[in-house]
């Protein structure tokens, strides 16, 4: 089934130029990109977009690195698109991440893991919504 799903090439991948590769994994994965949308997050943003982390240990940190730089920020469009996404991004912990992985490529450590995707459908839409208007998504 054809689904959408939100990435973010965060900040700590957009500084190692790995833009491009990232993006050709994507496609070459048959997640096509129906928006992309480049910007810097504020703090505020960062905190509205992590609101279900608020409680974690880690959550300043992260709000203060995602918001450190600028991002791409993508819808994907394929086949069951959350879950080859999740797939494709590897564990959260790039050091557990498998060999192909986008993490294991490009992220540092389990805080600068180069990626974000959606894990369900209820946070893609969230998610989707939280960059996009419906009438920006030309998939
Ligand atoms: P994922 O991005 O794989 O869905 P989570 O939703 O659990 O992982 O966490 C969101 C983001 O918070 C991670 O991608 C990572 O940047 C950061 N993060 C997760 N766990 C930790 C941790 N233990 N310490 C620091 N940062 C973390
Ligand atoms: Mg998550």
């Amino acid at each position: 089934m054809s689904e959408r799903t939100l990435a973010i090439i965060k900040p700590d991948a957009v500084k190692k130029n790995a833009i491009g590769d990232i993006i050709a994994s994507y496609e070459k994965t048959g997640l096509k990109p129906v928006a992309i949308r480049m910007m810097q997050f504020s703090k505020s943003t960062a905190e509205g977009f992590y609101a279900v982390h608020k409680a974690r240990p880690f959550f300043d940190s992260l709000c203060t690195f995602m918001s450190s730089g600028p991002v791409v920020v993508l819808v994907l469009q394929g086949d069951n698109a959350i879950k080859k996404n999740r797939e494709l991004m590897g564990a959260t912990d790039p050091a557990k991440a498998e060999p192909g992985t986008i993490r294991k490529a490009h992220g540092a450590n389990i805080e600068f893991n180069a990626v974000h995707g959606s894990d369900s459908p209820e946070t893609a839409k969230f998610e989707i919504a939280y960059f996009f208007p419906e009438t920006d998504l030309v998939g």
